[in-house]
């Protein structure tokens, strides 16, 4: 007998995730001559390469079942007190940065602010951020953020290379001090070999400053077992030596030690975890990268420039050279597109809650109990590695000591870190206590009859660092960072930077390639479980038994979607699966003997990140013609391949491509490259389009990333968290990622590609909560919803603007672009026109010319509803309507809605208005914007402005 309907669960998450009803549904259908969601997927999916089959991972889970499930295997995570360490620190995030940013999806669902106007909030918090690293690193230009620590100090070193390269010299070797983090000598051996850079790893006292031998040197401060040194002379050395200096660094450190760029270092990196980021077990974190400013034009990653707008009040936005970095497609030196925005953001309010007293107090604190838990081991007759110290010690034990010391401590669920010589490293932080250094130095005892207290030990053992090594410049001194500690006014600040950025509470975020679908809360809920923040990576493999078990169903489930039989999850972002998936290639073909190969083919309209991966492999670039349908032209495709037969590695390939498009000759595609010796990269930011109808394992890649912050459901943070894991077939899997601290990857690994072994395990949560919740039917009908709610609106929009590329069965797949080009003849308007009118109307634009200029490319998602792809409808076809007053010549050309948009508040109610439309028509051009009127805070913002004048630090507090 079957359930009675009354008893069947109420907990079911399918229908939240989906924006249309059923009903909706066969609306929509019928409108498109469909019969069923199966029959539209069935002629948009090319027939050969259909999967047939139901995915082979678990039905669905009701919201409330997933996040049970995932409760037990959370409960399988042990939380020890973590004191190891490595770039790694507990701290405590201020209770209102964690509801107000991190918990909070005003913050989180943002997109990435290439929008500047409505997104001047992050801007704005991202300058704070810029600032913050700025002052403290005292170097004047830093960026927006960097995925880890050990990234950016690889992100340095390519950018030493490329500066040396630029003065016309050809040194391609690099010396990293052996003081430097495990990880971030692992990740810069990587990524060294494929540049053709000759790592040197050694002690900083044998450093050859021959002339002309290194680009640079890599220095860690404070080292990694916690020696505070003064580098002044072995930068003045290398300057004379003609080599750049880097310095990886810890900004809570620098707060009372001499900063970088006052003892000459040319760049600073570091992470700024330990600046209120929960630990994670390895991240999402912000890594930062500072610089003289005469390096700006090499800068990697994004930077946050201030400028003006129309009406001349400040405005925010990505700074000249960030969009430069996509242009330069394989010139580039850099592939990073997504970083790590919200974590930026969280960092640089925790700056802005405690100011540079409350930096400073935390700082001394730590290093005040690091330095009576010193003076205390001392008198316990333990020798400390160094002299100088900020927060980390490095005890001399034997190994009998050693054991002993360890057994304690795990009996008290506290993790030290220990070295291959046996000597013990303890790294205290913004958590640590008098009766945490009290139980450390009974621990190193033996008992608990200490010979002396606390506060015996604390009249002596403090004492200022010596001159040479001490702070005594001022930081973080803008007004910004001195005015909002009163917790009403920090949350009054969170809540106005907030309102002035449009996110996915407000309205859809159509934008093609990007995915911007629903962050389920269920999904949201885990990341911030004690289980899984306040892991550190380095903890013993027995107290993160629940990770590992997620981990596992994880890979498992995206190598069943992906049709791989492995999977890495340690690429923090879809530039770095590609990187890692390049890598993997060439590693494979290496192992052949054939070093030879190293020819990339990738289509011209390929994501700008594909070209930079290439170059980072230190292949070269071949690019592929496409034909008028907007598919890879096979003849153009076979040309090269035969040309370069000898050499070819790799086709770098987007599908459905990057034109919204099912290419029907796929696997046809996949097989010329084969034959001639490649292998095949698919990149999977397009994955929304495949889930649970066809698999790039079967269509015949060999290696494919997943952006889990598209497909996945990981919001985009405004530009980062993501995270970028590779599948791959079998014969690859030997080579995946590996990591020096935790054993993981296959037998002949490339080497860790991220800090952490696993990326940003906290963020994974959301996707495995996502797959638990809607199942093996639920992901395909995402999909098949993804492509209805595509279609629907191609279908509606079709009348008023021409739709670039369709498939054969003149359907589009899950985007679609339309085509604004011949405007700019008949009425002067271009699409970028035409996406700051949206923001009248309370939309976010879709993505602008990519892949082809002059155009919109929308993507809608299966998360929005009826209503809403109507509403954006609408939305167009009201502007398509302004247009034509323009073109009819009712509406001047240079002064008209589309060209004057945005329209601010302060532009609308101004006491003059001199405008050929009415303030009515400006702010509320549709019945609907009544209801949920959103106003940009700046007006159209000066883009050459500036680029002329680069500023990224916070401007004076009376020019807000
Ligand atoms: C988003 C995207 C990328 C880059 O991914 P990130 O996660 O931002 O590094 C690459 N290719 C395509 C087609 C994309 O849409």
């Amino acid at each position: 007998m079957s359930e009675p309907e009354f008893l069947k669960s109420t907990d079911t998450f399918i229908r939240r995730h989906l924006g249309p009803t059923d009903a909706d549904i066969r609306e929509m259908l019928a409108l498109l001559g469909h019969q069923s969601l199966q029959a539209l997927s069935g002629s948009i999916v090319p027939g050969d390469i259909q999967l047939n089959r139901e995915l082979n991972v678990p039905s669905h889970r009701g919201e409330r079942a997933a996040l049970q499930d995932l409760q037990e295997l959370a409960a399988e995570n042990h939380v020890y007190r973590s004191l190891i360490g490595m770039g790694y620190y507990d701290c405590a995030t201020p209770g209102v940065i964690q509801r107000n940013i991190l918990e909070n999806p005003g913050w989180y669902t943002q997109y990435t602010p290439y929008q500047a106007e409505i997104a001047q909030g992050r801007l704005e918090a991202l300058v704070n951020f810029q600032t913050m690293v700025a002052d403290l690193t005292g170097l004047p230009l830093a960026n927006a953020s960097l995925l880890d620590e050990a990234t950016a100090a690889a992100e340095a070193m390519a950018m030493c290379a490329a500066i040396v390269r630029s003065s016309g010299q050809e040194r391609q070797e690099f010396f990293v001090s052996q003081d430097c983090h495990p990880q971030t000598i692992a990740v810069l051996q990587t990524r060294a070999e494929p540049l053709g850079i000759e790592l040197h790893v050694g002690r900083t006292n044998a450093i050859e400053f021959t002339k002309e031998k290194f680009a640079g040197i890599l220095l860690q401060y404070p080292a990694t077992d916690g020696y505070v040194g003064d580098y002044r002379d072995i930068v003045t050395r290398a300057h004379e030596a003609g080599m750049l200096v880097v310095v990886a660094t810890d900004l809570l450190a620098l707060s009372v030690l001499r900063p970088p760029g006052e003892f000459g270092a040319d760049i600073a990196v570091g992470s700024c975890q330990r600046f209120g980021v929960p630990l994670g077990f390895g991240g999402p974190h912000a890594a930062f990268l500072a610089a003289k400013e005469e390096y700006k034009r090499q800068m990697p990653g994004r930077i946050v420039g201030v400028s003006k707008d129309r009406d001349g009040h400040v405005a925010y936005r990505l700074s000249l050279q960030t969009r430069e970095q996509h242009i330069r497609r394989e010139k580039a030196t850099s592939n990073i597109c997504t970083a790590q925005v919200l974590l930026a953001i969280m960092a640089g309010m925790y700056a802005v809650y405690h100011g540079p007293e409350g930096v400073r107090r935390i700082a001394e604190r730590v290093h005040g109990l690091a330095a009576i838990l010193a003076a205390g081991l001392r008198r316990l007759d333990f020798e400390i590695g160094t002299e100088v110290f900020f927060d980390t010690l490095r005890v001399r034990t034997t190994k009998a000591q050693a054991d002993q010391v360890v057994l304690r401590a795990d009996e008290q669920r506290i993790n030290l870190r220990r070295y291959e010589d046996d000597s013990l490293g303890i790294a205290l932080d913004e958590m640590s206590t008098e009766g945490e250094v009290c139980r450390l130095m009974e621990m190193f005892a033996g008992h608990e009859r200490l010979p002396f207290t606390v506060a015996e030990l604390a009249d002596s053992a403090v004492t200022p660092f010596p001159a040479n090594l001490a702070r005594t410049t001022p930081y973080l001194t803008h007004e910004v960072f001195n005015r909002y500690h009163a917790e009403h006014e920090m949350l009054r600040y969170l809540h106005r930077l907030q309102s002035r950025d449009l996110s996915l509470t407000h309205s859809m975020i159509p934008l093609g390639s990007c995915t911007m679908k629903l962050n389920a809360t269920s999904e949201m809920l885990p990341v911030t479980w004690p289980e899984f923040s306040r892991m550190h990576p380095f903890a013993p493999g027995e107290q993160s038994k629940g990770y590992q078990e997620l981990f596992r169903q994880l890979e498992g489930w995206l190598a069943e979607i992906t049709g791989f039989s492995a999977v890495s999850l340690q690429p923090n972002a879809g530039s770095q699966g590609e990187y890692s998936g390049l890598m993997v290639i060439r590693a494979y073909h290496r192992s052949l003997g054939e070093f030879h190969r190293d020819v990339c083919l990738i289509p011209v309209s390929a994501h700008g990140t594909n070209p930079a991966s290439a170059a980072m492999v230190g292949f070269t670039v071949v690019p592929v013609a496409c034909d008028k349908q907007g598919n890879v032209d096979l003849t153009d495709l076979e040309a090269k391949a035969v040309q370069h037969r000898e050499r070819l590695a790799a086709l770098m390939l987007t599908y459905p491509s990057t034109h919204g498009v099912f290419e029907p000759a796929v696997r046809r595609i996949c097989q010329i490259v084969h034959t001639h010796g490649g292998q095949v990269y698919m990149d999977g930011a397009n994955m929304n389009a495949q889930v649970g109808l066809c698999r790039p394992g079967d269509i015949g890649a060999d290696v494919c990333h997943l952006n889990l912050h598209k497909t996945f459901c990981i919001p985009h943070g405004g530009g980062g968290p993501g995270m970028g894991p590779i599948g791959v077939a079998r014969h690859l899997a030997p080579f995946l990622p590996g990591h020096p601290v935790t054993k993981l990857g296959g037998a002949q690994s490339i080497g860790p590609v991220s800090a952490a072994p696993y990326g940003s395990p906290s963020i994974l949560t959301i996707s495995w909560t996502y797959i638990a919740m809607m199942g093996r039917d639920g992901l395909t009908k995402a999909t098949q919803v993804a492509m209805l709610n595509a279609n629907y609106m191609a279908k509606r929009l079709e009348k008023y603007y021409p739709i670039l590329y369709t498939g054969a069965s003149g359907l589009v797949a899950h985007e679609f672009i339309l085509d604004l080009r011949q405007f700019k003849d008949s009425a002067g308007i271009e699409a970028m026109d035409v996406a700051k009118r949206l923001m009248d109307y309370g939309f976010h634009a879709p993505t602008v010319s990519f892949p082809v200029a002059g155009t919109l490319m929308i993507e809608p998602t299966e998360s929005e509803s009826k209503a809403e792809l109507d509403r954006f409808c609408d939305a167009m076809i009201l502007i398509r309507a302004e247009i034509q007053d323009v073109i009819d010549g009712r509406q001047p050309r240079a002064h008209n809605l589309l060209k004057n948009a945005p329209h601010t508040a302060p532009v609308v109610t101004a006491s003059t208005w001199d405008r050929p439309y009415s303030r009515e028509q400006a702010a509320y051009p549709a019945p609907w914007v009544r209801d949920r009127k959103f106003w940009p805070h700046v007006s159209r913002i000066d883009e050459a402005y500036g680029d002329r004048h680069l500023i990224c630090t916070c401007p004076p507090m009376d020019q807000y």
